[in-house]
């Protein structure tokens, strides 16, 4: 019997967090993903944890997605069909301080994959944008044709990717682009192999619930209980980060499928407040997450949920996880991992490497991890 050929598709920025979760998604729809990352925000550990899932070679390029010759490279060895754009930097509050830096990685980044795949002759692209491209919506549930009225320097970033992108399509439309744009991910793979690992003190809800709940951190501070909320505290539409792997999935196969472009949110449709997200951790976890309130947050909007009817529609996609699941994944994750891939397993770099960064001879697919 012959070997089914797997299409081969590029993960800028497949070693982070929702890269790694779209990966494992990826391979088992039958796709060979191909990782591209310079680990600027990411740790290599990561690609033994994927092997480990997968039981399988991790195809892996460290490099800059900058680097448009780099890039193309890596697109014409691994012969992709598609590439998912995840590269970038995430965190709202750094991107004011420091916005060359968001406009260059973030906008860069995409000019630089999009010249690569055309000199390739690769022309089929899903891109992470956000739901902070909607800013302080008039009304929930979010809908795609809401307007866009981002707040940050990276939620500017995420708009005028999308705009590049439209611009792109217009002017060839043999370009197949699928946006989307998550709501909150949340959780990790059920393993508890591969997780959310954010450096430092977590910016994010869910990182700090569950750090607070291992005891690395005393209380939860909670941003503002006077929002106009049934509980007070901000309501965000949380989503398990596999179920938004398959999404990612969902999109490549209709991108491949028929030529259609499309701008789609990918929620659950359903709102939790902090509090509500306070409760379900403890229901998770068996700990009481002591939480005290403060201010609000600068920025923060009081509630924002999708409309996820278009995914539905669209993609025949829709979220299967509940909030619960979502806690008890992260809670698993942090337990198995209370450094996140840092200290885990006491691998060296080296070893890792080696471990991984065998190309089989004479396949033309493998080629070294550069790690
Ligand atoms: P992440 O930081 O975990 O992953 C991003 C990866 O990109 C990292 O591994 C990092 O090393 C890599 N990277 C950054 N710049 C690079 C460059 N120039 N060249 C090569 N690699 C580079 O982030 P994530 O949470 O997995 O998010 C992935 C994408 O989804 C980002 O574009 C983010 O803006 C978007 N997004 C994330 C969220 C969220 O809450 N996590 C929400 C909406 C959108
Ligand atoms: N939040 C909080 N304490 C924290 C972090 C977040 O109360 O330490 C609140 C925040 O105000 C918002 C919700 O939790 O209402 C989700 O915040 P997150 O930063 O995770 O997502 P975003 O605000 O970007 O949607």
């Amino acid at each position: 019997m012959t070997k089914k050929i797997e299409p081969g598709v590029l993960l800028t920025g497949g070693a982070g967090y929702i890269g790694s979760h779209t990966f494992v998604a990826l391979v088992e729809a039958g796709y060979q993903p191909v990782i591209l990352d310079d680990f600027s925000n990411s740790h290599p550990v990561v690609l033994q944890r994927l092997q480990q899932l997968t039981d399988r070679d991790v195809l892996c390029e460290r490099g800059n997605v900058l680097d448009t010759s780099f890039v193309a490279g890596v697109l014409r060895r691994h012969r992709c069909v598609a590439a998912i754009h995840f590269a970038g930097f995430k965190a709202v509050g750094e991107s004011v301080q420091r916005p060359l830096m968001y406009y260059s990685n973030n906008v860069g980044g995409l000019l630089s994959l999009l010249q690569a795949m055309e000199t390739t002759d690769c022309r089929t692209v899903v891109f992470s944008s956000s739901a902070t491209v909607y800013g302080d919506p008039a009304t929930v549930p979010i809908t795609e044709q809401f307007p866009c009225a981002p707040e940050s320097p990276y939620a500017h970033t995420k708009l005028m990717c999308e705009n590049i992108l439209a611009s792109l399509r217009t002017s060839d439309p043999s370009w197949r682009v699928g946006v989307l744009r998550y709501f909150n991910p949340v959780g990790a793979h059920p393993s508890g192999l591969i997780g959310e690992d954010p450096s430092g003190i977590p910016n994010n809800l869910m990182p700090y619930v569950t750090q607070v709940a291992v005891g690395k951190r005393s209380s939860l501070n909670v941003f503002g209980n006077d929002y106009p909320t049934p509980d007070g505290t901000g309501v965000r539409d949380y989503l398990h980060v596999t179920d938004l792997a398959a999404g990612h999935v969902a999109a490549v196969d209709a991108l491949l499928a028929n030529a259609q472009s499309f701008t789609v949110n990918l929620g659950t449709g359903e709102g939790t407040s902090v509090l509500g997200v306070v409760r379900a951790f403890e229901r998770a976890s068996g700990r009481t997450i002591p939480f005290e309130f403060g201010p609000r947050r600068a920025g923060d909007v009081a509630q924002y949920f999708a409309d996820v009817s278009l995914a539905d529609s669209l993609l025949g996609w829709r979220a299967t996880c509940n909030i619960d699941d979502m806690c008890r994944d992260s809670w698993h994750w942090q337990q198995r991992n209370p450094d996140g891939y840092r200290n885990s397993s006491g691998i060296s770099l080296n070893q890792q490497s080696g471990d991984l960064a065998q190309p089989k001879p004479n396949d033309p697919l493998l080629s070294p991890i550069g790690i």
